[in-house]
């Protein structure tokens, strides 16, 4: 054997692609279309480079108290990180050592399977019914931790707080995760649930509702206990994740709710509308409150539909994967790059009727 014997193999996640092209409309990854609040400008203007030569505050508290205010809970229940993958990966490092298995659907996001791949962490993922949703009652079984996206990706699908409260109520003995990437986009975050559940944590990010998604800020709130063993494996990592002007870009997002209603409002009454406009083109779809649909053609080839767009410079998101390789995964853009969707998907299905 050689020192390939010793390696820590995975199969890594495969991000959205980042066209290199320039006039792209992409509505591949759910960014914001909108940029973000006008304070973080200024902090970039006035950012004083000496401070660059000195280490950020390894706890970020700045960041920290910002979010706690925000969301009404108390410092020591909030932990950030480069991005809520970051924090997700830390959760899974410090919340699944178990020998069970750790718990999520089998259509959400593709990273769960990853790391706990590349942890060793043993899983189990449930299929969704028929419909799309999570059935709470496939949750009440041994498991080493539960983990879910409300609103789920790629479905868009929202679940209610009395389904997350049966499934944290069902699992005492676990930690349950809700990872709320899209929570801003209409839905009902389970914060309201923390006093009740020691062992639910609840992960947002500032890369969707905030347009910050170049910056890499996520965090998760959740009782004391949890967070403080959360910071215990962080800093047994990497002590200085989030640099000092990322602080700094966070607090400030923060400090314009207005302008984070504003465009999040925005968002939802463009996706109301596509989701009019998508219906008339012959698409269905599971009801979404994210920043994005997740449409299938009555006639047309998902597959085919992909590649007919990104031809013509539309990136929309498509997995050639078993259950979900006949729908296209659309974020929500500007009223204008949808404008141009919808001519592209009417031209496109326009010939592909003809060649029939
Ligand atoms: C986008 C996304 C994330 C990660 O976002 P970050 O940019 O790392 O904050 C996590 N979970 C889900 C479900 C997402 O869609």
């Amino acid at each position: 054997m050689s020192w390939e014997a010793n390696v820590r193999r995975v199969v890594p996640y495969t991000p959205g692609e980042q066209p290199k092209l320039q006039d792209v409309i992409k509505l591949n990854t759910n960014e914001n279309p909108y940029p973000p609040a006008p304070g973080v400008e200024r902090i970039l203007r006035e950012f004083d480079i000496a401070r660059m030569r000195k280490y950020p505050d390894p706890n970020a508290q700045h960041l920290v108290d910002a979010i706690a205010a925000s969301y009404g809970v108390k410092p020591s229940q909030v932990f950030v990180g480069v991005g809520s993958d970051d924090v997700l990966s830390m959760a899974f490092l410090t919340f699944f050592a178990g020998d069970k298995p750790v718990l999520f659907p089998d259509v959400t996001y593709s990273f769960y399977d990853v790391w706990a791949d590349v942890y060793r962490i043993p899983y189990a993922q449930l299929p969704l019914t028929e419909d799309l949703r999570i059935d709470p009652d496939d949750y009440k079984r041994e498991n080493g931790g539960i983990i879910f996206p409300n609103p789920n990706a790629p479905t868009g699908v929202l679940e209610s707080l009395d389904t997350i409260g049966e499934i944290v109520r069902a699992n005492p003995d676990s930690v349950v995760i809700v990872d709320e990437a899209y929570i801003d986009f209409g839905g009902v975050s389970a914060l309201s649930l923390l006093d009740e559940y020691e062992n639910l944590l609840i992960v947002q990010t500032f890369s969707k509702s905030r347009s910050m998604a170049g910056v890499r800020i996520g965090f998760a709130i959740g009782s004391e206990k949890l967070i403080g063993f959360m910071n215990d494996v962080k800093f047994s990592v990497n002590s200085y994740t989030m640099n000092q002007l990322t602080i700094e870009c966070g607090a400030a997002a923060l400090a314009d709710p207005a302008y984070f209603r504003e465009t999040t409002q925005r968002i939802c009454e463009t996706r109301e509308w596509a989701k009019q406009q998508l219906t008339a083109l012959g698409f269905t779809f599971p009801d979404s409150r994210s920043n994005f649909i997740f449409a299938r053609h009555s006639t047309a080839d998902a597959g085919a539909l992909f590649a007919a767009l990104k031809a013509r410079h539309i990136f929309v998101r498509y997995w050639n994967k078993p259950r979900i390789d006949q729908y296209l995964r659309i974020t929500i853009g500007t009223p204008d790059e949808m404008e141009a969707l919808f001519k592209a998907l009417a031209e496109i299905l326009q010939e592909m009727g003809d060649r029939q």
